[in-house]
């Protein structure tokens, strides 16, 4: 399981990358609110439930197309569908995920490993990817462990959103320079 906080910082910093966070900070928070939103199932005591499942966003993104005039909520709604579609595929390549339920009734797992064998001499490369494929059956849960945050988590987070904190800092410094 891919941990809470990944998921919500790694749209956010993507994001902030593209949009200029100071204009559009409510949008880019709400946007990486909402890909933490999968695993909400969990207060339904099933962990990996249709909210795992790419087909009911696609769904709901298709109407929204269909339905609005707005070129801007069409864009937003892209951007939001991208980001639930990260938390997707960040746990595909974590655990059993039903991507593409009730479409494909079986949850998927890939997993990938890269490992260097280092002797005294050699260095030997080793590539594993394996694929799991499971029926999948959405069962309740009576204690789950959630994985809000690791120390590594905290490390990446850190580092990915400290260019942003300091471009903050710097602007919020020679504004009141300015003033
Ligand atoms: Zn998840």
């Amino acid at each position: 399981m891919v941990e809470l906080l990944l998921h919500f910082t790694l749209p956010l910093t993507v994001l902030s990358y593209i949009y200029d966070f100071r204009r559009e900070y409510k949008k880019i928070l709400l946007i990486s609110f909402l890909s933490i939103l999968p695993d909400l199932d969990v207060l339904l005591c099933i962990h990996r439930s249709i909210s795992h499942s790419i087909i009911p966003y696609t769904i709901v993104l298709a109407v929204i197309l269909l339905l609005s005039k707005s070129s801007s909520v069409k864009l937003w709604s892209i951007v939001g569908y991208l980001a639930i579609l990260s938390h997707l595929v960040l746990d595909l390549f974590t655990g059993l995920t039903p991507i593409l339920w009730p479409v494909v009734p079986y949850s998927i797992f890939i997993e990938t490993n890269i490992i260097a064998l280092i002797s005294t001499n050699t260095i030997t490369p080793m590539f594993n990817v394996s694929f799991s494929i499971e029926e999948t059956e959405f069962t309740r849960f009576t204690s789950f462990y959630a994985v809000v945050a690791t120390s590594q988590g905290l490390a990446i987070t850190v580092i990915l959103l400290l260019p942003l904190i300091l471009k903050a800092i710097l602007a919020y410094t020679f504004r009141r320079e300015l003033l």
